[in-house]
């Protein structure tokens, strides 16, 4: 692969849409402040509203129900997925969880068998207990998703590429056995960001995401969305808010608003970088295997190719034992040791002690994580400058 050293420049089917991607970003929910013109959304910093008389409000009664600046965030996040409505809440897992809030025990949920290391804890340790069943499966084939799905189905559960794998699903591919047996297909876009997959264009009827990653991308707070593709699901979903109150504050609201203005530039460079660690990787003699959906021999880098038009800055490798991930996870000095991703910094982890601890040895065995693996979300800064200490801390 070519090496690039400034912004790459694609075409891609969002970016031809009018409004592009990056003018809905900055405008869309984002519109100056009708009061003062402020170019900033307003931190509406308030628990309720007065009311005129009984009856009669300005919409905006209690802040868990509505708030302004949390409006103006659901209704950015909507036009960046392609969705009719979204709603934010405190967090990736809180707006994972809402999505169940609604089902009752004997429903069943068909999911990916590799999923982000919070989900299945939530799904097994607190899901399971009120009777909802759950069955995980390779979704890399979609023939296992169809033979998985029973008539108590409510949701398949998708998330691509997968945490720390890097496994790629055909989302349409999915999105059509669901139609057909009356499913809903929802796909954790957390990774890829709307700007490099659009799981909506591609038949998905809801949308998750963890902000805290990519969208807000500075490391500076946590919050999560479930983007809709029908009125009615941003009705339950605005429901649950009201109901179990996991709602995002107005502060990280604005921050979120304030990170989707540069989103499109920072995924480009994010990708940029990315593509450039991942040939290093590759080319390292001290690397015993890189998962990275850019690379050529990536199982599904013709899918990814198709369905993304970009590939990130998460990349998987393997080290080939705990001791020499341990070894080179102390030396690094410009990556961070760290969980999460989707900042501007590089962040590096170790996903059998880290975030898929909970998973149990069996439990990673299972899915092929391994102690040796290393992740590393690749984070804005000078290319040469990762490179350079991954390779210090490599040999
Ligand atoms: C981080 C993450 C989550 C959980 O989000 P939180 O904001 O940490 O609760 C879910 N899915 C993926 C893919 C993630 O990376």
């Amino acid at each position: 692969m070519k090496k690039e050293s400034g912004l790459r420049r694609t075409t891609n089917e969002q970016r031809r849409e009018s409004p592009g991607f990056s003018t809905r970003a900055i405008h869309d929910g984002q519109e100056p402040d009708p009061l003062t013109g402020a170019v900033n959304v307003p931190i509406y910093a308030s628990s309720t509203y007065v009311q005129e008389e009984l009856g009669k409000n300005k919409g905006y009664e209690y802040a868990r129900v509505t708030n302004p600046t949390r409006d103006r965030l659901e209704t950015n996040l909507a036009s960046l997925e392609g969705g009719v409505a979204s709603r934010v809440f405190a967090s990736g897992m809180a707006a994972i969880n809402a999505i169940c809030a609604m089902y009752k025990s004997g429903d069943h949920v068909v999911c990916g068998h590799d999923l982000y290391g919070g989900v299945p804890r939530l799904f097994n340790q607190v899901l399971s207990g009120y009777g909802v069943e759950f069955t995980y499966v390779d979704t890399s084939d979609p023939k296992n998703v169809e033979r998985a799905i029973r008539k108590s189905t409510r949701m398949v559960y998708v998330e691509t590429p997968t945490n720390p794998l890097m496994t790629v699903s055909d989302i349409a591919a999915i999105a059509r056995i669901c139609r057909s047996k009356k499913v809903e297909l929802v796909v954790d876009n957390t990774f890829m960001s709307p700007y490099f997959q659009q799981p909506i264009a591609l038949g998905a009827d809801m949308v998750v995401h963890s902000t805290t990653k990519f969208l807000n991308g500075h490391s500076d707070g946590l919050g999560g969305v479930v983007v809709c593709t029908r009125q009615d699901q941003a009705e339950q979903l605005g429901f649950v808010q009201k109901a179990a109150g996991a709602i995002l504050s107005p502060f990280e609201c604005w921050l979120v608003l304030r990170g989707t203005k540069t989103l499109a530039v920072r995924m480009l460079q994010h990708d940029c970088n990315g593509r450039q660690v991942a040939e290093f990787l590759a080319a390292h003699n001290k690397v015993k295997a890189v998962f990275y959906p850019g690379l050529k021999d990536h199982p599904q880098h013709e899918l990814a190719k198709r369905q993304m038009s970009g590939f990130g800055s998460m990349i998987t490798f393997e080290t080939g034992s705990l001791a020499n991930a341990a070894k080179m996870l102390k030396r690094v000095r410009v990556c961070s040791l760290g969980e999460s991703l989707g900042g501007v910094e590089t962040l590096i982890s170790h996903p059998a002690t880290m975030t898929h601890a909970a998973l149990g040895e069996k439990g990673r065995k299972a899915i092929g994580i391994t102690d040796g693996m290393v992740r590393i979300s690749v984070g804005i800064e000078n290319v040469e400058d990762i490179i350079a200490d991954l390779n210090q801390a490599l040999t």
